[in-house]
């Protein structure tokens, strides 16, 4: 049986890796073409090592020569640069997983939709920025999209996708974050390491933070407004601090179907790379009577007002989700860095929206200079809020 060839691009991170764990347990199914990394160099040469990839892609173009030296005598093919993992994109793997985090993902991403093969998207900020340029780029090529992230993929588990008019109301779950039951006035001088300390899932930072805002959540209503084909206000969220129901589809005949499990991102990955098959996983199996309860709240719009802006720019539409997804990645790093609060996140977010309000791009290219510019705008801001 031929092997399925794929190619991972964001190897070194949290989706990446557990992508790759789940690649090693079937070694016999599959060849790893590329594996991509922004800076670690050691991560992604013993990943590459493990699973003997043909090929590695470090993006910053000055970690070549440590990448060749630790690839010595392996065989395995070194590069490096943006463009070159663009190039990794667009190797013509089967199977590409998408898990580069934030826009720098979003020429790799469309580079892999354009090659018409099976794209596997954990990297939500692509849809959110670029959704239906993207969409469109997988129409064109035949590429099938495949959403990894696990509210997305328990939607596609449950969407009945050849009767979508039968599909009455979509409602993505959320954890609540570490700062679920917090007071505004506790969550200001909250911390890096409390806000990435995440109850349910391990994820890397930015996504972590982007829980605790509930930032994520809405760019979540964005990326689902761009993978299902109902209206913006078909789409909801509810708070379900146990993470065990990872989303659920309401027919119009009153059914709700959703889709359970433990908080691994192993199961969603592994839908996608068996997909249409299932394969089996090392997860955790689910124990509802251990579980006991689940419960479930109205997220409060008042302290977390990151998902009011989302919802917004969900409606507005246009370049207005590029424009605050660009303000969130740098809201984001400032707070990692110390350099602002918590709650200045979503204020700079809804700042540089009020400050930048360019036409709809229609191609990435205008995609990529709204975001610019967004970020420009979000840094100049930021340091108004400089603690
Ligand atoms: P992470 O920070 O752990 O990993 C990010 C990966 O992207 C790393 O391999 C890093 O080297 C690479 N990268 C970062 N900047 C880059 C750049 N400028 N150029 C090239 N590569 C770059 O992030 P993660 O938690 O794995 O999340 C990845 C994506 O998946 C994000 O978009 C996130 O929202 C989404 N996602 C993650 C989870 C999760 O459980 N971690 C769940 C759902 C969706
Ligand atoms: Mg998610």
């Amino acid at each position: 049986m031929n092997r399925r060839t794929v190619t991972i691009l964001g190897a070194t991170g949290s989706v990446g890796q557990s992508t790759l764990d789940l690649i090693e347990r079937s070694a016999d199914r599959f060849e790893v073409l590329g594996l991509t990394a922004h800076q670690d160099v050691d991560g992604l040469a013993a990943a590459a090592r493990r699973v003997n990839a043909r090929k590695a892609v470090i993006a910053d173009e000055a970690l070549l020569v440590p990448l060749r030296e630790a690839l010595a005598g392996t065989g395995i093919e070194a590069a490096a640069g943006e463009q070159a993992v663009v190039e990794a994109a667009g190797s013509g793997a089967d199977w590409t997983m998408a898990a580069i985090v934030g826009t720098a993902g979003l020429r790799p991403v469309m580079t892999a939709l354009r090659g018409g093969r099976t794209v596997a998207l954990a990297n939500k900020e692509a849809l959110v920025s670029a959704g239906e340029i993207m969409t469109d780029a997988a129409k064109e090529s035949g590429a099938c999209l495949l959403p990894v992230d696990s509210e997305h993929n328990a939607v596609f588990q449950c969407f009945d996708a050849d009767q979508p008019k039968t599909v009455r109301r979509v409602t993505l779950t959320a954890s609540g974050g570490p700062f679920r039951t917090r007071t505004l006035n506790e969550m200001r001088a909250v911390t890096p390491e409390q806000a990435v300390a995440h109850p349910n899932w391990s994820m890397g930072a930015k996504i972590s933070v982007d829980s605790a805002t509930l930032m994520n959540k809405g760019l979540e209503l964005i990326e689902a407004f761009h993978l299902f084909p109902l209206e913006a206000d078909a789409f909801e969220v509810v708070v379900h601090p146990q993470s065990v129901i990872h989303s659920l589809v309401e027919y119009v005949d009153g059914s709700v179907l959703a889709q359970l499990g433990a908080p691994d991102m192993r199961i969603p990955i592994a839908h996608a790379l068996a997909w249409p098959d299932r394969m089996e996983t090392p997860c955790q199996r689910l124990d509802l009577v251990s579980i006991a309860r689940l419960d479930f709240e109205a997220p409060d719009l008042e302290r977390f007002p990151a998902l009011g802006l989302a919802k917004a720019a969900l409606g507005e539409g246009g370049a207005r989700p590029a424009i605050l997804n660009a303000a969130n990645e740098v809201a984001v790093a400032s707070f990692l860095d110390k350099r602002v609060g918590f709650l200045d996140i979503a204020a700079i977010g809804g700042k540089t929206l009020e400050s930048f309000d360019p036409p709809a791009p229609s191609a990435l290219d205008e995609v990529l200079e709204i975001d610019r510019e967004a970020r420009r705008i979000a840094q100049d801001i930021a340091r108004n809020f400089q603690i």
